[in-house]
């Protein structure tokens, strides 16, 4: 496998590619002498260079096809996972790059300038492969990670039910053991990547006693995506990110291994919520990208167009959209920076992740319907750039927790830390 990255990688550290230095300088803090560091590394700066090129020559110009048409880009997803941007963190023993998040996010915010649905389409199978990273054994890892480093396969997170999201002690898919199996059950709903996916991280419940507490009554699986019984639903047609692939999928007297139970017999709600302290800042950096898109197509546009003889980025009520558009760009950069350092330094991020999550979604959003007013009519039209952004940008605040979810996660750190001063 000749991943660009890799390359990098073993030419930066003298030919090892290693866990120490995939986690780059900027994130040493220690070994500044203020003890803060804004400035990339020379290898994370490349990284970025090789993402950048890669977003801006190969997935914006096959954007509006993906989002016209909503088929699924395999092709930059192979190209994607060519350059190691499909599995950044698979650790070393299974032939991955072991990469931190921070470095992870640098390449994510570029992608998701290019389109944040692709972006998604070739993200995704981190939150798919994240319980499997974080909990599985040697023995799990070698199996169903190695094989995503041999061949562009990916992964997928199946969590979210047709009755259920947010509250996620509802899920209704049960899982009963018979002799050395399990026997799966149920329906999970709006999971991306479940049509391509070569497996799935499956949250069940398996202890049937409604008063059983979260904490121990479901179990996460690996569930083949070829196993009898595994049937995906029809591709759904989301309001934007349309290149992604979402869908349903039902489980009918589906037999797992138990070999394939992770971490063990009712550990499945700590997997499942566990991987998010990772996986949240890479969801802010795409919502970051997609608000510095907005910004630039904006300030583009705005100095090409003219009314009352003059560049309308010479109207001060559009210099100041502008303006607050690079406001919320800066700060939601600054966001997903600091969780993305917290995770890869060891430090409990639920809170800064949730925080990144929840504003970046909200500068998207923003920045997109500020985009869409600086091109006026030309905005709202499909044959311009901003009306999809602004599409694509509301997921933002929906999927891998709503921004309320993040909102109580921040809101009980906050009201437990002034109790417990
Ligand atoms: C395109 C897409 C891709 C997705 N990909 C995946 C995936 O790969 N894997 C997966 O498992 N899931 C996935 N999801 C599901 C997603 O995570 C859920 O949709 C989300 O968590 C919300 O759940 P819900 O849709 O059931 O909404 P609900 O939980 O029913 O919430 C409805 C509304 O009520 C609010 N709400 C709920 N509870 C509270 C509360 N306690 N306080 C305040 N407000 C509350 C919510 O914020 C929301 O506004 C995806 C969804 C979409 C649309």
């Amino acid at each position: 496998m000749a991943y660009a990255l890799q390359k990098i990688l073993k030419s930066a550290s003298g030919g090892i590619v290693t866990r120490a230095f995939s986690v780059s300088a900027v994130q040493k803090s220690s070994e500044h002498p203020n003890g803060f560091n804004f400035e990339l590394n020379d290898t994370q700066k490349e990284i970025q260079a090789v993402a950048r090129k890669f977003a801006r020559e190969e997935i914006a110009p096959a954007a509006p096809h993906h989002d016209r048409t909503g088929e699924y880009p395999a092709e930059l997803v192979k190209k994607a996972w060519e350059l190691g941007f499909v599995n950044p963190h698979i650790p070393e023993h299974c032939g991955g790059l072991n990469q931190g998040v921070f470095d992870a996010c640098l390449v994510g915010e570029e992608l998701a300038w290019g389109c944040s649905g692709i972006a998604t389409a070739i993200g995704s199978s981190c939150l798919g492969q994240m319980p499997v990273i974080l909990t599985g054994t040697k023995e799990q890892q070698k199996k169903y990670l190695g094989r995503l480093i041999d061949e562009p396969l990916v992964a997928a997170y199946g969590v979210t039910e047709p009755g259920t999201g947010s509250d996620v002690n509802g899920v209704k898919t049960r899982a009963e053991k018979k002799g050395d199996e399990w026997i799966l059950n149920g329906q999970k709903m709006w999971i991306t990547n479940a049509g391509v996916a070569n497996w799935y991280f499956v949250l069940a419940r398996t202890n049937p006693d409604p008063k059983c507490p979260a904490a121990k009554a479901f179990t996460g699986f690996i569930v083949d995506r070829d196993t009898p019984g595994v049937t995906p639903g029809r591709k759904e047609l989301n309001m934007g990110q349309r290149a992604s692939d979402t869908r349903g999928v039902t489980f009918e007297d589906v037999r797992i291994p138990k070999e394939n139970v992770l971490l063990g017999e009712g550990a499945g709600f700590k997997i499942a919520m566990g991987a998010f302290d990772k996986t949240r800042p890479p969801v802010a950096c795409a919502a970051t990208g997609i608000a510095q898109r907005c910004l630039d197509e904006a300030t583009k546009y705005s100095l090409e167009r003219k009314t009352f003889g003059v560049p309308i980025a010479h109207h001060q009520a559009i210099a100041f959209i502008l303006a607050d558009m690079a406001i919320g760009v800066e700060t939601a950069r600054l966001a997903w920076m600091k969780a993305a350092w917290e995770a890869d330094n060891g430090i409990r991020n639920s809170y800064s992740a949730s925080i990144a999550k929840s504003y970046a979604a909200d500068v998207a959003n923003k920045s997109a319907s500020d985009a869409v007013q600086v091109f006026g009519g030309a905005g709202f039209n499909s044959e311009y750039p901003v009306e999809k952004l602004m599409r694509d940008a509301k997921i933002y605040h929906i999927y891998e927790g709503t921004t309320q979810i993040q909102k109580l996660v921040v809101s009980r750190s906050v009201i437990d830390a002034t109790k417990s001063a």
